[in-house]
């Protein structure tokens, strides 16, 4: 790459799986840009995020398990990251990194494709650093939330912050509602058998939303499609996320299509 080229780096561990470089490669690519992302399995956070400013990366994707842990080495953490406890994103201006969430806004995003949140009874599974940015992002969007989690108390911790409800996954009957969404890893490649909620649950719901998009179809959304509820994957928040780093890294539009197709292509 030209010393012109700006560069982009994933920071998680492991990382060997994800679909980040293929799909903002294929983005950058698309949009003329002559730019390089690259993923890097990191072994001392604070040593990767130095190096930010070090290699002049202008960009950083953040992921397991590093998205709470990264806000203690950053100049600055944007509002919604901060509620939402989480970093996925950094920007490097000239030296001084700051954080942002994408995944709160790209689960919203990919809702309200489909459906209007306003008033909208959601039952959340799970309640780790996806539960944390999905819980957030549909209180601000007006949905009345219900927390239920395997581990009760870091699901009361969680609705405690919040300001919504809880119950553990064990009690099963609070569990219903117009929109369920899995936020658990539950059902993900290599374990496509399991699903984190019996079948006979699944129809007291309208929508079934899995976060998880690998497989595309989990064990869950196939038993909710046979319940006869509406069902989403986690490919529209995946790119939504996606698409709006590179809104957040360079202030312009991201294509949408070309980064779901790419996507598409390499699980279909
Ligand atoms: P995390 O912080 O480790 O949280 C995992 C959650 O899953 C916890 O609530 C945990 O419950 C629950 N859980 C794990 N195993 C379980 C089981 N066997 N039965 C019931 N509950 C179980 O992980 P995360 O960062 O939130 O990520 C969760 C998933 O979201 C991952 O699959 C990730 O790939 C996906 N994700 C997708 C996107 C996207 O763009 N589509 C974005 C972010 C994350 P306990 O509290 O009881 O342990």
């Amino acid at each position: 790459m030209k010393d012109n080229a700006l560069h982009f780096a994933l920071f998680g561990n492991p990382v060997g799986h994800s679909l980040s470089p293929l799909m903002h490669g294929a983005a950058f690519a698309g949009m003329g840009l002559r730019a390089q992302y690259s993923a890097f399995c990191v072994q001392d956070l604070a040593l990767a995020a130095q190096g930010i400013r070090g290699m002049g990366l202008r960009g950083v994707s953040v992921t397991i398990p590093f998205k709470t842990a990264v806000m203690d080495l950053l100049d600055e953490i944007e509002e919604t990251a901060r509620m939402i406890g989480a970093v996925n994103t950094i920007r490097n201006d000239g030296g001084r990194l700051m954080g942002f969430n994408t995944d709160a806004a790209g689960l919203m995003k990919d809702l309200k494709e489909v459906t209007n949140l306003r008033g909208k009874r959601v039952v959340v599974l799970g309640a780790g650093g996806a539960a944390r940015s999905a819980v957030f992002g549909l209180i601000r969007e007006g949905a009345l939330v219900h927390i239920v989690n395997r581990t009760a108390e870091k699901g009361e911790r969680l609705a405690g912050e919040f300001g919504c409800t809880s119950s553990a996954l064990s009690d099963k009957s609070q569990i219903g509602g117009d929109i369920l969404i899995n936020t658990t890893s539950v059902g993900m490649t290599p374990v496509v058998d399991a699903s984190p909620l019996e079948p006979y649950f699944l129809k007291r719901f309208h929508w079934v939303v899995d976060i998880v998009y690998n497989p595309l179809k989990t064990k869950l959304l196939k038993d909710a499609e046979a319940a006869g509820c509406h069902i989403r994957n986690g490919i529209g928040m995946f790119v939504h996320q996606g698409a709006e780093q590179i809104r957040i890294w360079t202030g312009l539009t991201p294509p949408l299509e070309l980064m779901q197709k790419v996507v598409m292509e390499r699980l279909s």
